[in-house]
């Protein structure tokens, strides 16, 4: 697989037969991303969601850190039930640890 943490790109090799053992990779980052992506792997969810009381109609959030792929869908799901209130500020965490994740839902824009 190729490593997709920097724009390097490095190709990855995976050895399940040798505790996931990871060559190919040009630094440390590379060596987790590959048991990650092969073990549970994991990503940022980035969406929008409606926002009232200002001139935004919608907003874009993310998660401020990866979740389990498995969950992308039921995240997607809750965030279209979201309504922010304007005025809020970049960095606003509008949903905390959303399904048990860790993960908080963020503003990704001033409304
Ligand atoms: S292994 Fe390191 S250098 Fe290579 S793509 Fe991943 S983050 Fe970049």
């Amino acid at each position: 697989m190729i490593c997709i943490l920097c724009p390097i790109g490095c190709h990855l090799s995976i050895d399940i037969e040798n505790d996931y053992k990871v060559t190919g990779n040009s630094c440390p980052k590379g060596e987790g991303y590959g048991k990650e992506e092969l073990i549970a792997p994991k990503r940022v969810v980035t969406s929008i969601v409606r926002a009232y009381g200002g001139i935004h109609n919608m907003v874009p959030v993310k998660t401020d850190k990866s979740i389990p792929k498995e969950l992308i869908f039921e995240c997607m799901e809750l965030l279209k039930n979201i309504k922010v209130q304007s005025p809020q500020k970049i960095g606003t965490i509008i949903f905390e640890n959303i399904l048990n994740t860790g993960a908080n839902i963020v503003l990704t824009r001033d409304i």
